[in-house]
Formats: C-alpha cells, sequence, structure tokens
C-alpha cells in the first residue's frame, strides 16, 4: 500500500508538496483550515488530489504515514497538537522536496539578512551560468522545481519554522547570518531553543560540506564553544576541523566528521577589497557570506566581485526610489522592527528625514535617540494613531508632522527636504493598520514619490 502524506496548508509550499507526492507515488491528502486560493485549488483539482479547505476532517489527518506542515502553522494548533499526540512525523517542504533530486543545496538563515543574501548568492551563481533555482521563503516551491524544472543547486532561504521540522535534510553550503531574539512567543520565550532551531541548518553536513557564518555574533559564537568547537583561534580563511554535534533532543545524531568552517568578521571585507552595491554595514556582511558561498562553489574571483557590484538588490530594502530636486528617497518598508530602522539610519551619510509609524509591537523608540538625533532633520509620523510617536520623540525637539496616509507623508517628507538630504521610509513597524502588507506599504511610498516629479 502506498504511504499517506496528509499536507497541512494550501499555500505555495503545501501544493508544491502535493503535487511532487502524488507524482512519486503516494497516497495524497492536503487540508487547510483557511480558504485556498483559487490558483491553488486550480493546481490541485489539475493534479487529481483529494483536498479540504475552510477546516481539518481529523479522520482524513490522523491515518496519515507522515504530514508536511506549512511554516506558518504552530505546534499548538489544536491540529498539530493532535498529530503530535499520535506520534506522526512532521516535517517541511524542504525536507520532503530533498529527498527526490541529488542537487547541491545552499541554504541560509539568520534572524536578519536572509532574504538578501539569499538572493545575492542565487543572482550570483545565475550570472556564473550554473543551472541555479531560488528556493525557501522566496519564489516559486522548491518541490515544484524538482518537479517540472529540475536544477543543479539550489540556492535556500530557511527560516527557523522550517528548520524545526527537518531532520535528515543535508545543506553542502550552510549559512548562518546572525541570531537575535524573534519569534520567540514560537520558541516557549526560551532563547535556547530559537538558537537550537537555527542550528539545525548544520545537522547532517559532512567533511565536505561548509559551514559559513558571522563569528562576530555573541549567540553564535556562545552556541559554538557550547558544542566545544571553540573558535577562537580561527581565522577567516582558516579551515577548522572541530566537531559539531547536535545537542537539540530532537535533534539526530550527527553523522562522523564535520564541515569546514568558514567563519567571516566585518573587517574582511576591507581586508578583501570587497565593494557591494548596497549601503550599510550590514549589507557588507551579506556580501562577505554570499562571498564566500560562491567561492566555495568554485566560482572565478572576478565574476563573484563583478557580481557584488552589479546586484541590483531586494524589494523594500534600503531600495533606492529617485532622486528629485536632489532629494533622495529611499525605500526600507522591510523594516518592521527598531533594529532594522537603526541599520538603515546607521548606513544613510545625508541629513534624513524619516518616516516611521504603524502597528507597533511594543518597540522601545529609545535606542533611537541618539542615531536620529545626529542624523535626523524632521520626523514624519504615519500610522493610524501616532500618539506613542509623539510621546516617544518629543523630548529630542526635532520638528515633526502627523500623518494618516502615504500621500500625506510623502507631501510632509517633501516640504522637510532640503537639496542633499534622504527621506527615508524605514517605518519601525507592522503595516497593517493603514496598509495590506509590507510590500503594499513600499509600493504606495514608491507611487507617491514617483508622483512628485
Ligand atoms: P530577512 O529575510 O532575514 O528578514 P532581509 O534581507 O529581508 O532579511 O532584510 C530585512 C531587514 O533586516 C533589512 O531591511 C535590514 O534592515 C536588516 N538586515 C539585513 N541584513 C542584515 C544583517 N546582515 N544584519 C542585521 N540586519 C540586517
Amino acid at each position: 500500500m502506498s504511504q499517506r502524506i496528509v499536507i497541512l496548508g494550501g499555500g505555495e509550499s503545501g501544493v508544491g508538496t502535493a503535487l511532487l507526492a502524488k507524482q512519486k507515488g503516494y497516497d495524497v491528502f492536503l487540508s487547510d483550515f483557511d480558504q485556498i486560493k483559487d490558483k491553488y485549488k486550480e493546481m490541485l483539482r489539475q493534479g487529481g488530489i483529494a483536498f479540504e479547505d475552510g477546516g481539518h476532517t481529523e479522520e482524513l489527518i490522523l491515518n496519515a504515514d507522515e504530514v508536511m506542515k506549512s511554516p506558518g502553522i504552530p505546534d499548538e494548533t489544536p491540529i498539530v497538537s493532535r498529530i503530535i499526540s499520535r506520534n506522526i512525523p512532521i516535517i517541511s517542504e524542504i525536507e520532503f522536496a530533498a529527498r527526490f533530486t541529488d542537487a547541491k543545496m545552499i541554504c541560509i538563515t539568520g534572524s536578519n539578512g536572509k532574504t538578501t543574501t539569499t538572493s545575492l548568492i542565487y543572482y550570483i551563481l545565475s550570472q556564473a551560468g550554473l543551472n541555479v533555482g531560488l528556493a525557501g521563503n522566496i519564489g516559486r516551491s522548491l518541490a515544484l522545481q524538482i518537479l517540472d524544472d529540475p536544477k543543479d543547486y539550489y540556492v535556500i532561504e530557511l527560516s527557523s519554522f522550517q528548520l524545526d521540522n527537518m531532520y535528515d535534510f543535508r545543506a553542502h553550503i550552510a549559512v548562518l547570518m546572525n541570531i537575535t531574539p524573534d519569534h520567540l512567543d514560537r520558541y516557549q520565550f526560551e532563547m535556547q531553543h530559537y538558537v537550537d532551531s537555527k542550528m539545525r541548518i548544520i545537522q547532517n553536513q559532512t567533511p565536505a560540506d561548509t559551514f559559513i557564518y558571522w563569528a562576530q555574533d555573541d549567540h553564535i559564537d556562545a552556541e559554538l564553544q557550547r558544542r566545544q568547537c571553540s573558535m577562537l583561534n580561527a581565522q577567516w580563511s582558516m579551515v577548522n576541523g572541530q566537531c559539531i554535534e547536535p545537542t537539540t533532543p530532537s535533534s539526530r545524531p550527527a553523522r562522523p566528521g564535520h564541515p569546514t568552517l568558514l567563519p567571516f568578521r566585518d573587517e574582511d571585507f576591507e581586508r578583501l577589497g570587497l565593494t557591494f552595491s548596497q549601503i550599510g554595514n550590514h549589507n557588507k556582511r551579506n556580501a562577505l557570506a554570499a562571498y564566500h558561498a560562491a567561492k566555495s562553489l568554485g566560482i572565478d574571483e572576478q565574476v563573484i566581485r563583478r557580481c557584488l557590484d552589479t546586484f541590483p538588490g531586494v524589494e523594500h530594502r534600503l531600495e533606492r526610489v529617485a532622486e528629485i530636486q536632489g532629494v533622495t528617497y529611499i525605500n526600507d518598508s522591510k523594516a518592521t522592527n527598531v533594529d532594522a530602522c537603526y541599520v538603515a539610519l546607521e548606513a544613510v551619510n545625508t541629513p534624513i528625514v524619516l518616516i516611521l509609524g504603524g502597528k507597533d509591537k511594543g518597540n522601545d523608540y529609545s535606542v533611537l535617540h541618539s542615531i536620529i538625533r545626529t542624523k535626523c532633520r524632521a520626523l514624519v509620523f504615519m500610522g493610524a494613531d501616532n500618539s506613542k510617536l509623539h510621546e516617544a520623540f518629543r523630548s529630542l525637539d526635532i520638528p515633526t508632522a502627523d500623518t494618516h496616509s502615504m500621500a500625506d507623508a510623502v507631501r510632509a517628507c517633501h516640504s522637510f527636504a532640503q537639496p542633499g538630504d534622504t527621506v527615508l521610509l524605514s517605518p519601525c513597524c507592522a503595516s497593517f493598520d493603514l496598509f495590506r502588507n509590507m510590500e503594499d506599504r513600499g509600493e504606495q511610498f514608491r507611487d507617491q514619490v514617483n508622483l512628485l516629479t
């Protein structure tokens, strides 16, 4: 009898998994608690896949040999709890899809910089002429690509949620950008659980593989030391053969051997004489990670350097929109927390008119006081309710404007800004009070800026 796989979640990764599983001879059922988009329903119908939406039918789910869960569904959801209590293995799309390819997997995780670094590595590999796909949190599902357009290499962005349900997957190149507290509500508010999740990117790595990471990150450093893998003597280029043993109870024992460790440090950017099309120190780290990943794959140094200079960047991340009357407009709509706004302010070297505001997730704005005092000409608050922002920045004595739409915010910026300044949308907050999502916010910013011309 064929293996039964049940898929929870009818989005990109769920539908991709369903189609691949069907082709591989599984008995497939897909269930989504919400409505499945028409486009995906059509794909499921065409693939002859049984599915339901708007609720879960337990009898059709709890008889699975294996469950593929979309990364957005927490373990505490009633149906997932039932699956766990029955000891039915739960895996992620990447874990499942990787069973059906021999491609080289280049995987990127971290609290920040995943999308930029993943896109950059993909850009370099494509420009170098490799047959490469982009997957994970970005682009088409890995399962679908393996089904209808298989590649020799995949560059995969991995969130901690995806890593949580990965067991046998092997990353040939693993990149860990940084670890800062995030999503702790999904990790019992235990930082170590979140760290363990991120470190799963190296589980199953062998001596033939490479682990690239930012050596100046306190959490990564502490974790490697905890795993008796002291990096104190490691140089950026040094191949350091030390043992990394998973300590997470849920991870499988490591295969014998260990990956090549490639730590990088901020100073390496200058030491290597690198240049990068994107501004900001954080982007230098993203460039270094990509540089090492591409070098590990044997890509020509000149090609890598050229790609760093020509990389067009990623939408909504310090994206240069226009220069109008000597004022540069930058869209950093992705900056939904105070840390992201801080690195954006650091990256800009002119006086700044800053747009901030939106749905506040309990931000402490005091960490921005000093950098705003030094760099900002004016603050434009843009949210349904700006009272917390007025309160938070009152003491700085910087001109402010109170706005409730993108059109008004951009108009206010235009009147504050002087030639040579930068208008920066880096809102520190989620977008849901005034916009559909952060993409919508960034697009409205672009549109309003372009109306100024
Ligand atoms: P992610 O996919 O991990 O959310 P992105 O590449 O989309 O990361 O970048 C999101 C935001 O995180 C950027 O706008 C920037 O403010 C910040 N960021 C990007 N790279 C780094 C990095 N290496 N270190 C710290 N912050 C970063």
